[in-house]
């Protein structure tokens, strides 16, 4: 079994369990970084190692819930105290949460969509931006999706989240920009193959669908140390660089 040595890049991967999350942390490990993978749900990080040890790469598997806000700086200090850097974050665990009129949303399923899509991402940023920087080509993809941008009925809690995430990220991104070598972007799956997309989508067939293994190679490129755009959009469904923009109010 191969284990991290100083060369490798350290990846740092949440939702890792299952779906676009799992297929990433895969093929990060495959291209010889260190994961450390972030969910919940034990069973599915320890078949992910057995997946990456049997590929003859390696991993740290941190079962946690992202809403425990310290838990992540404690995270941040262990990864701090190991490697004195992290050179990849991928910012991709999110939840759907109720498709219903605003109005009739449970204020605690409220809670729960911003808690997990937005107020751990920034966390993350906040207890990783040192370590990103120590990096000498730090690279942050978090994912975003298509309903931020639609205003479509009843997909409020998670577009709101979605559309904050990427404020916040391209607000990250700007910040690093002239500053460090860190490099923020967001990333739009499109529809694919997985527990959320059958939550949200229950009459689709998913055999239509791109898996998250069809993506999760364009993720291996958008974190490349000779990947130097930064607060855009990868988007998979077209394969393009987008320029998020938002109408402005004349001045
Ligand atoms: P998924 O299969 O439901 O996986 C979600 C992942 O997030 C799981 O690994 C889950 O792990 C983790 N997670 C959720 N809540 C968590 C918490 N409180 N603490 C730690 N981990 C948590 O969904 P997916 O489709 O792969 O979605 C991944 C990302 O892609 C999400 O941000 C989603 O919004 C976005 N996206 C997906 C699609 C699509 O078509 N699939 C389209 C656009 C955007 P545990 O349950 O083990 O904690």
């Amino acid at each position: 079994m191969a284990t991290e040595t100083m060369d490798n890049r350290i990846a740092l991967v949440t939702g890792a369990s299952r779906g676009i999350g799992r297929a990433i942390a895969l093929e990060l490990a495959k291209a010889g970084h260190h994961v450390i993978a972030v969910a919940r749900t034990q069973g599915g990080l320890e078949e992910l190692d057995d997946e990456i040890q049997a590929a003859g790469g390696s991993a740290t598997l941190v079962p946690m819930d992202l809403t425990d806000s310290p838990a992540i700086d404690r995270l941040g200090l262990t990864v701090y105290e190991r490697y004195g850097r992290l050179d990849v974050l991928v910012g991709n665990a999110g939840v759907l949460g109720p498709l219903s009129p605003l109005g009739h949303v449970d204020p605690k399923r409220w809670d729960e969509v911003m808690r997990v899509n937005i107020d751990a991402n920034w966390r993350l940023i906040r207890s990783f931006d040192p370590l990103l920087r120590q990096s000498p080509a730090g690279r942050a993809v978090f994912v975003t999706s298509g309903a931020a941008h639609k205003c479509r009925a009843y997909w409020g809690p998670y577009a709101v989240s979605k559309a904050a995430l990427e404020v916040m990220v391209r607000t990250y991104a700007a910040e690093n920009a002239t500053t460090s070598n860190v490099r923020a972007n967001l990333l739009n799956p499109g529809a694919l193959r997985t527990r959320m997309r059958a939550q949200a989508m229950p009459g689709e067939d998913p055999m239509i669908l791109k898996t998250p293994e069809d993506l999760a190679p364009f993720v291996l490129e958008m974190v490349a140390p000779e990947q130097s755009r930064t607060g855009l959009i990868y988007d998979f469904p077209t394969d393009e660089w987008l320029v998020p923009q938002m109408p402005l109010p004349e001045e």
